[in-house]
């Protein structure tokens, strides 16, 4: 299968068993965003997707089962954009959108063709006035956007985001996660971690609804985003609202 595929991946960091039998798929082109409250295992398991942490089960992407591949091969399938990243050098943007292309790379240095295609993504994202800039004075939603710049050089096949709108201003959020709609449409999966409902119900196809490292709900946004299921791993009650198709869930305060 084209996209990703999770089966039975379960992880501890000692004697916490912190994820269990995670199961679930992402096609390629399809938006699945984990939600679930803190300390649920969303990090975790978006580590587990790309190797910074060794679960039990296993993780197919393209079929390819990860735990075999190469440093090398992993990158080329797989961007991954942190929830924090604290620039320590002042680099030009350019430069740092640029060693998103280092798993192509291997020894040699980036050419003309890479900046090329650095000042396309930057382009793409409407951040070229950036370009030059030191990577150090960036605001935090800019520092987020040209994270999400050096994954997409990578041209991989899978991107991840561990809560890609943290810190952002309503219009940045709505921004980054067009821009993210728009990434899989070329056939990207692409699997984040979001805290807001409602912005999941906008922008995802799928939504994983997560509780103490299980799944308590997984599949389309009508079937997942449901009262029963939010006062359940919430704890709080919602009234839900649809239009036009799409789903507002907004908390009841009594
Ligand atoms: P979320 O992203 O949903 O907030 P995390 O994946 O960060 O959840 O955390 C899941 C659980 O694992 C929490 O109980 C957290 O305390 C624990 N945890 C996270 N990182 C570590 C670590 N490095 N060592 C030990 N426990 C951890």
């Amino acid at each position: 299968m084209s996209g990703v595929e999770v089966r039975s991946v379960k992880f501890s960091y000692g004697k916490e068993i912190v994820l269990e039998n995670v199961t679930f798929e992402v096609n390629e082109g399809e938006i699945l965003t984990i939600l679930g409250p803190n300390g649920s295992g969303k990090t975790t398991l978006l580590k587990c997707l790309n190797r910074l942490l060794n679960p039990e089960g296993s993780v197919l992407i393209d079929s390819f089962d990860i735990s075999k591949l190469s440093e090398r091969d992993l990158a080329k399938l797989v961007g991954y954009v942190p929830q924090i990243h604290l620039p320590a050098f002042p680099y030009r943007v350019v430069d740092v959108v640029v060693s998103g292309r280092t798993p192509h790379l291997g020894l040699s240095m980036p050419t003309k063709k890479d900046y090329e295609l650095a000042y396309n993504v930057l382009g793409k994202l409407s951040l070229s006035y950036l370009a030059d800039r030191p990577y150090t004075q960036l605001s935090g939603g800019e520092l987020r956007l040209i994270l999400i710049a050096r994954a997409l050089i990578q041209q991989p096949k899978v991107l991840l985001l561990d809560e890609p709108t943290s810190h952002l201003d309503l219009k940045n959020r709505v921004f980054v996660l067009k821009i993210l709609k728009e990434v899989a449409k070329e056939g990207i999966a692409i699997i984040m971690s979001e805290h807001d409902p409602n912005l999941a119900s906008l922008f995802s196809d799928k939504v994983l609804l997560m509780y103490k490292g299980r799944i308590v709900s997984y599949g389309r946004v009508q079937d997942v985003l449901n009262r029963e299921n939010i006062v359940k791993v919430y704890g709080v009650d919602v009234e839900i609202f649809e239009n036009n198709g799409k789903r507002y869930i907004f908390p009841t305060i009594s």
